[in-house]
């Protein structure tokens, strides 16, 4: 599905991506955990493809294509997905609308017909009630006035009815208590399937209690310096980033405190 390999990526002319290789393959759900500022949201956006974020080396392969060499509302149609850590409000523009209009433009880019108003409207309150937000809310502002969880459960309503290939869920866990949490784990892994793969980036381990990841990796310093499995994601609970850091060589990390995710 995606295969990344020694990316490298640059804001204002500084390294944030620094040979950051990753390979996911189909239906799989991956997590990347990593301290405040090792470059987590900068992957994501760099594989939407960001204005602002130089790629200075490496390659980006979906699904047998150059994603590097796409736009990004061709990524988009191509099936990749961002959620977004900090959901952006977009005033005077209602969240039906702007559904709808994302995934017809999406339709419209890969041959396919619109989606008519009652097939729309049906799949929307489906994915609104799924995500346990008032259908009232989907008629306002995309986010305006929405509290930081109902901005994460409105990230996962849009990916619902966008149907990715592939999902790339920046902090999707942030903001949320518990019980939110648990709806937004449940839209995900009601997601999975064999032909989508996700992309689970977290500072916590407690989103990962809740959708098992395949596989764990740990980034720093903007590369992957330790992959495993679930029990990786409790080990970082444990320890913290320090120790893993030590053990990697990596000596410029800003060990945040679990708690204040950036
Ligand atoms: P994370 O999501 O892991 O906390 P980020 O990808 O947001 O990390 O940031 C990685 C590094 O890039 C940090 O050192 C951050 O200060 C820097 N950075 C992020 N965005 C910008 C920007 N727009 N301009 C300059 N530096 C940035
Ligand atoms: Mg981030």
């Amino acid at each position: 599905m995606l295969e990344i390999k020694s990316l490298r990526a640059a804001i204002d002319g500084k390294t944030i991506l620094d040979g950051l290789t990753l390979s996911i393959g189909d239906g799989e759900v991956h997590a990347i955990m990593g301290p405040n500022g090792s470059g987590k949201s900068t992957l994501s956006y760099v594989l939407a493809g960001r204005a602002g974020y130089a790629v200075t080396g490496g390659s980006v392969t979906f699904n047998g294509a150059d994603l590097l060499a796409m736009a990004p509302h061709q990524r988009a149609a191509a099936g990749v997905f961002l959620g977004f850590q900090y959901p952006v409000e977009i005033p005077g523009v209602s969240n039906l609308l702007f559904l709808r209009t994302a995934l017809n433009a999406q339709r419209a880019l890969r041959g396919e017909a619109d989606a008519s108003g009652a097939e729309f409207m049906k799949a929307a309150k489906v994915a609104a009630a799924d995500m346990g937000l008032d259908f009232e809310m989907m008629k306002r502002s995309v986010n305006q006035g929405f509290s930081g969880g109902e901005k994460k459960r409105n990230e996962m309503i849009q990916m619902a009815l966008l149907q990715p290939r592939l999902a790339v869920l920046d902090e999707t866990d942030s903001g949320l208590d518990i019980d939110a949490l648990r709806v937004v784990a449940d839209g995900i892994n009601r997601l999975r399937s064999p032909d989508r793969s996700t992309l689970l980036i977290t500072h916590y381990q407690r989103l990962l209690d809740h959708v098992k990841p395949d596989h764990v990796h740990v980034l720093m310093a903007g590369r992957i310096v330790l992959s495993g499995g679930p029990e990786l994601a409790l080990r970082l609970e444990a320890e913290g980033y320090a120790r893993i850091a030590a053990e990697a060589g990596v000596t410029n990390i800003t060990d945040a405190p679990m708690e204040s995710a950036a």
